[in-house]
């Protein structure tokens, strides 16, 4: 593909604040950026050149922005394989691909996947009936982490399994739907590399970030880690692994468990700008969203040297109504994303904290 000239439309399913963060690099590079959302107040919408309304399966809302954008991406990894067949059948090109969302969307096609590109993981068993659920739980061993195959984030769609014996009344609280049994990761810190892949294989990773999560949401982000050289060598190899064996194009979001030997296992990967990749923004030359909408526009990655070290607060709920206290921090810098209503737990908005290196 040749790269995307200033100008051309960059197309994003989810009108949500990675949206918006990704619109306004685009924007930055002298794209026009049109989202599809079915609400028309997002955040993403606030800042684009163009809203589709409508539901990411929505046939027509779809074929609109096939033909408005050049290139169309995404910011949730959600998006149903279908809607990626609309809009290639338009004929505009999705990035990052079917086979990212569709080993992405699914925990045990993911850790499949992973595990066959030689990137570790926790033991895993899967189960669809109560009494599989049983069975999985007594091969991996109780205390077992049971989550949905699909659609669980932020901690949800995931219950702990204490014992065999609890296995299927946990299956029937989770829904009774498809599950995956994980092993127990015995970490001692949640790690995350992001990095990305451009149209011709190139490759860029950035630092480590070090993630804490309370009550299954992302709190805080310390970025670059404190790693030894081994460690990150590690993590780029996975990355390397995962960017390779997708064919990916875009940035991507890996998080890993640190085990107490130095190994790293990979929990997930969300083929996305991710929440432990906002440090970017003030902590390297070309943060995430450029990088991404640089890659999908086939454009040259940027550098992802570290040029301050950076600590992410995601202001959850009434947080973000410090805004004014936090403004006044000379080594904060404050990103809000437009959202109405402050629910509790919701991401209104982050900071970073930044130092010197
Ligand atoms: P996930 O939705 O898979 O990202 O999981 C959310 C959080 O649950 C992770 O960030 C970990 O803190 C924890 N977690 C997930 N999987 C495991 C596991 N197999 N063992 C221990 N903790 C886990």
């Amino acid at each position: 593909m040749q790269p995307l000239a200033p100008g051309s439309t960059i197309g994003i399913l989810g009108g949500g604040q990675l949206g918006r963060m990704l619109a306004q690099a685009a924007a930055r590079l002298g794209f026009d950026v049109a989202i599809l959302e079915r609400e028309a107040d997002s955040p993403a919408a606030r800042v684009a050149a163009q809203l589709i309304e409508g539901a990411y399966d929505d046939e027509a809302a779809l074929v609109r922005l096939a033909k408005a954008a050049d290139v169309v991406t995404y910011e949730f990894e959600n998006v149903p394989a279908g809607s990626v067949d609309i809009l290639t059948d338009h004929g505009v090109d999705v990035a990052p691909g079917a086979l990212a969302l569709a080993v992405a969307q699914d925990r045990v096609a993911e850790k499949t996947f992973l595990n066959a590109r030689g990137a570790p993981t926790v033991a895993f068993a899967e189960a669809a009936t109560p009494r599989e659920a049983v069975d999985a739980v007594t091969r991996i061993g109780a205390p077992a982490l049971m989550k949905t195959r699909r659609e669980g984030y932020d901690g949800k769609g995931q219950k702990w399994v204490e014992h065999a014996a609890d296995a299927a009344a946990v299956f029937e609280a989770l829904g009774g739907v498809p599950v995956i049994v994980e092993a127990p990761a015995d970490f001692v810190r949640e790690l995350s590399v992001i990095a990305a892949r451009g149209r011709d294989g190139a490759i860029a990773v950035y630092p480590l970030g070090e993630n804490h999560h309370e009550g299954g949401i992302l709190r805080r982000t310390v970025a670059p880690a404190q790693v030894t050289p081994a460690l990150a060598d590690q993590a780029e190899r996975i990355a390397r692994q995962v960017l390779d064996g997708l064919d990916y194009v875009g940035v991507i979001g890996i998080e890993l468990f640190e085990l107490p030997d130095g190994r790293l296992l990979v929990n997930e990967i969300a083929p996305r700008v991710h929440n432990t990749g906002h440090w970017t923004q003030d902590g390297c030359e070309v943060d995430q969203f450029e990088q991404h909408i640089r890659a999908v526009a086939g454009w040259p990655l940027g550098p992802t040297r570290a040029t301050a070290r950076v600590e992410m607060l995601n202001l959850l709920g009434e947080d973000a109504d410090a805004w004014a206290k936090l403004a006044a921090e000379p080594e904060t810098r404050v990103h809000l994303y437009g959202k109405r209503d402050a629910k509790p737990g919701r991401k209104m908005g982050h900071v970073n904290r930044v130092r010197a290196l």
